[in-house]
C-alpha cells in the first residue's frame, strides 16, 4: 500500500508581508502549503514559502494567474482594487473574504457607513473635498479636525490632525497632490484604544477573542495588552459590536476591529478583514492563534477556541531605529529575557518600520509588559519604549 498524500486545499495569499509569513507558519501544522503572490522574492513571506508567484497585486494578469493555482485566495493587505477582485470572482475564483467584503475593508468611509447603518457608535465624520468642506465640518464639530485618507493609510500615514484653516488647507493640498480622498472626523479625547478579533466561517460559525488594549504613539501601534484592563461590561459591548460587524460584512477569516474609548464608551474607529497587528499576541496567549483561525475560517473548517490560556500577555512591536543595524547580532541578548518569544520578519530595518515583535506571557500585565519592553528594546537598540514614553 503506497502512502497517499493528504489532500488539502491550496490556499493562496495575495501579499507577502509579515502577516502572510505568520499565516504560513500556522499552515504548516495543518499540512497546508500556503502560496503567496509577492512583488519581489525578498519579501517577508516570499522568503519562506515554497510556492511563490511574483507579480503586482494591481495587475489582473498576475492576480488571475495566481488565483488559477489556488482553491481559495485570501489577502494580507488592502491594495487590490475592488473592481479587480470582482473580476476574479466573476471568473470563478473563490475569494475569502469576498470582493464585497474587501471593498468595505479598503475604505474608511465605507467602514463608517456600515457601522452607522447598524446603529453602532462612531465619531461624527464626513467625506470632504477641500478646505471649504473642512471648514464647514469644523464649524459644526469644532477644531481640531482629524483628516484621514479613505484608502491606503496605515501606521498613521494618511492621518492629519489640523487645528485651523491654514493647516486644513495645507493637508487638503497634500492629499490632493497624492490623489487621496479624505474623510473629516471629529477629534476624540481618547481615554484608551482597544481592539478585538472575530474569526468567522462562510457558513456563519464565529468565535470572538478577548478585548485588548492598544498603545499607539504617533499613529503607530507600539504595544498590545491582553486582556485589556477595562470593565467587563465595556469588553462585552466591544465584543458584541465586533460580532455584529462580522455578520453584516459577511466576513470569512479574521475581522479586526479597532475602537476608541471615550467617556467610558466605545466608538468604532477602523476595521481590517485580515489578521492584524493587534492579534499577534494570540500566537502565544490563545488556544488558537489568529493566523490559524484565519486559515480555518477561509477554508470553511471548524474554528479553534480563541480564549486566552495565560492570565496576561503583552506584545511589543520592534520598530526600526537609525541605530538598529544587524538584528541577528542583537537577537541572543533579547532571547536571554526570560519567557519572551521573538518574531522577526526578515525585513530590512528602517526608522519606524515594523521589523518584528516580541510577546511575553505572565501572571499579570505589568510584569509581562516590563519583560516584553526589555526584549524589544534590546532588539531595536536605543532606549526601551518605557524610557521615552
Ligand atoms: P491608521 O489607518 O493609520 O491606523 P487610524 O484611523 O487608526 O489610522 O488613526 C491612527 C491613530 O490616530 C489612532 O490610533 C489614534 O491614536 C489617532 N486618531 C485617529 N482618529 C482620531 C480621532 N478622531 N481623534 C483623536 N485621535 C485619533
Amino acid at each position: 500500500m503506497g502512502d497517499s498524500p493528504l489532500t488539502v486545499p491550496r490556499v493562496g495569499i495575495v501579499g507577502a508581508g509579515q502577516l502572510a509569513r505568520m499565516t504560513l507558519q500556522a499552515g504548516i501544522s495543518l499540512g497546508l502549503t500556503v502560496r503567496v503572490l509577492a512583488n519581489s522574492p525578498d519579501e517577508s513571506a516570499a522568503l519562506v514559502s515554497p510556492a511563490v508567484s511574483l507579480g503586482a497585486p494591481t495587475s489582473i494578469n498576475a492576480l488571475s494567474a495566481f488565483a488559477a493555482t489556488c482553491d481559495v485566495v485570501t489577502f494580507d493587505h488592502e491594495l487590490v482594487d475592488a473592481a479587480l477582485l470582482r473580476q476574479l470572482e466573476a471568473a470563478g475564483h473563490v475569494l475569502r473574504p469576498s470582493a464585497a467584503t474587501m471593498a468595505v475593508g479598503q475604505d474608511k468611509l465605507f467602514q463608517r457607513r456600515e457601522a452607522k447603518a447598524l446603529g453602532l457608535p462612531i465619531p461624527p465624520c464626513r467625506p470632504v473635498c477641500g478646505t471649504a468642506d473642512i471648514l464647514t465640518f469644523a464649524e459644526e464639530h469644532g477644531w481640531p479636525v482629524v483628516l484621514k485618507a479613505r484608502r491606503g493609510g496605515y501606521d498613521g500615514r494618511g492621518v492629519w490632525v489640523v487645528t485651523d484653516v491654514a493647516e486644513a488647507g495645507r493637508a487638503a493640498l497634500q492629499a490632493q497632490a497624492r490623489g487621496l480622498y479624505l474623510l473629516a472626523e471629529q477629534w476624540v479625547p481618547i481615554e484608551r484604544e482597544v481592539a478585538v478579533l472575530v474569526a468567522r466561517r462562510p457558513g456563519g460559525q464565529m468565535v470572538v477573542y478577548p478585548v485588548v488594549e492598544t498603545v499607539q504613539v504617533d499613529g503607530i501601534c507600539h504595544e498590545v495588552l491582553a486582556p485589556a484592563p477595562v470593565p467587563p461590561a465595556l469588553a462585552e459591548e466591544v465584543r458584541a459590536i465586533a460580532c455584529r460587524l462580522a455578520v453584516a460584512l459577511d466576513v470569512s477569516g479574521i475581522l479586526a476591529v479597532e475602537l476608541f474609548v471615550t467617556g467610558g464608551k466605545p466608538l468604532v474607529n477602523e476595521l481590517a478583514v485580515r489578521p492584524h497587528n493587534t492579534g499577534h499576541y494570540s500566537i502565544e496567549a490563545c488556544a488558537t492563534s489568529q493566523f490559524e483561525n484565519h486559515l480555518r475560517g477561509v477554508l470553511d473548517w471548524p474554528l479553534g477556541v480563541p480564549e486566552m490560556i495565560v492570565p496576561a500577555a503583552v506584545m511589543v512591536n520592534v520598530l526600526g531605529r537609525p541605530e538598529t543595524g544587524d538584528l541577528g547580532a542583537r537577537l541572543p541578548a533579547a532571547l536571554a529575557v526570560e519567557g519572551v518569544r521573538v518574531h522577526l520578519y526578515a525585513k530590512a530595518s528602517r526608522p519606524g518600520r515594523k521589523i518584528g515583535h516580541v510577546t511575553a506571557v505572565g501572571a499579570d500585565l505589568a510584569e509581562a509588559r516590563a519583560r516584553a519592553r526589555r526584549a524589544a528594546a534590546l532588539l531595536a537598540g536605543g532606549l526601551a519604549f518605557t524610557d521615552e514614553a
